[in-house]
C-alpha cells in the first residue's frame, strides 16, 4: 500500500437501512449488508485497481449498520455522521435510498465549507417536492443547495432532465453533465475538498439491474469507474445508495456496489 501518499483520516464505512423516500420501490435498505458480502466475496481480491489492498485490517474503519425508527431517521443519520468526522474519520455510507445523502451532507457542511460533490447519477435528484415529500430520493440536491451545504454540484450521468428541474438546475448553478456530455474526465480536477454521492441507476441498467428506477442508456461500469480515477482533490467522504437488492438478478449490482467501493476506497487512501 502507498503509506507515503495516504491521508491521514481512515475511511470509514457506515450503512444506512433507509428507504421510507422511495417514490416507486422499497427495497434498498436491505442492501448495506449485502454490499459487505459482495465487498469481502472470495471470488475477487482485495485489491483496487490504483493499487491499493483494502484487505489489510487498518485500511479503513467500519461503523456497521445504524439502527434507524423511519420517523427520525435524518437527525439520527446526521448524528452519527458528524460523530464520525468528529473523530477525524472519512465516512462512506451505503444506503439506502438517495434520500440520506442530504442528511449525510449536512453533517459534511459543518466541516467543510468549500466542499465539491461529485453526483453520479441517472436523475438530477433536484424537484422541490415529490408526491408531496420534500424528502424524497427525487430532492436531496434540493435541500442541499438550498442551505448552501455545498459550494459545487457537478452532475454526471444524467438522462432525465425536464423543465422544473433544468429550472432548479440553473437556480443553484448545478453543473449537469449528461449521458451526452460523456466523458467528462478533465471537468472532475477539484483542489478543495470533494464528496462522491454514487446513485447506483447512473449505470445502465444492463450492468446493474438491482436498482428501483431503470433508466436505460446509462453508464457501462468501466465508464464510471474511469470517471472515479479521474476525481481529483482530497475526496472527504461518499455515498453508495439506490441498490435495491429485491430487484436484483443472481448478486449482479451487489457485485457492482462493491467494486464501486473498492475503487472509492482506493482513491481515498492512495490519493
Ligand atoms: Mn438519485
Ligand atoms: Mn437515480
Amino acid at each position: 500500500m502507498p503509506s507515503e501518499k495516504a491521508s491521514f483520516a481512515p475511511p470509514v464505512l457506515l450503512g444506512i437501512p433507509f428507504d421510507a423516500n422511495s417514490s416507486y420501490l422499497r427495497g434498498a435498505a436491505q442492501a448495506p449488508p449485502l454490499i459487505r458480502e459482495a465487498f469481502r466475496c472470495d471470488s475477487s481480491n482485495s485489491w483496487s485497481e490504483t493499487g491499493v489492498d483494502l484487505g489489510s485490517a487498518e485500511a479503513f474503519l467500519d461503523a456497521g449498520d445504524l439502527d434507524l425508527a423511519e420517523r427520525d431517521a435524518f437527525p439520527a443519520i446526521e448524528s452519527a455522521v458528524a460523530a464520525l468526522l468528529a473523530k477525524g474519520q472519512r465516512p462512506v455510507c451505503l444506503g439506502g435510498d438517495h434520500s440520506v445523502t442530504y442528511p449525510v451532507v449536512r453533517a459534511f457542511a459543518k466541516y467543510f465549507d468549500d466542499l465539491t460533490i461529485v453526483h453520479f447519477d441517472a436523475h438530477p435528484d433536484l424537484y422541490d417536492e415529490f408526491d408531496g415529500n420534500r424528502h424524497s430520493h427525487a430532492c436531496p440536491f434540493a435541500r442541499i443547495m438550498e442551505e448552501r451545504c455545498a459550494s459545487r454540484l457537478i452532475q454526471l450521468g444524467i438522462r432525465t432532465m425536464n423543465a422544473h428541474q433544468r429550472q432548479q438546475a440553473d437556480r443553484f448553478g448545478v453543473e449537469v453533465l449528461g449521458m451526452r456530455d460523456l466523458p467528462a474526465l478533465t471537468k472532475l480536477r477539484f483542489s478543495g475538498p470533494v464528496y462522491i454521492s454514487f446513485d447506483v441507476d447512473v449505470l445502465d441498467p444492463a450492468f446493474a439491474p438491482g436498482i428501483s428506477h431503470r433508466e436505460p442508456g446509462g453508464m457501462s461500469v468501466r465508464e464510471a469507474v474511469t470517471h472515479i480515477h479521474a476525481i481529483t482533490g482530497e475526496i472527504v467522504g461518499a455515498d453508495i445508495v439506490e441498490y435495491n437488492p429485491k430487484q436484483d438478478v443472481s448478486q449482479l449490482t451487489a457485485m457492482v456496489c462493491a467494486k464501486i467501493l473498492k475503487e472509492v476506497l482506493g482513491k481515498m487512501i492512495a490519493g
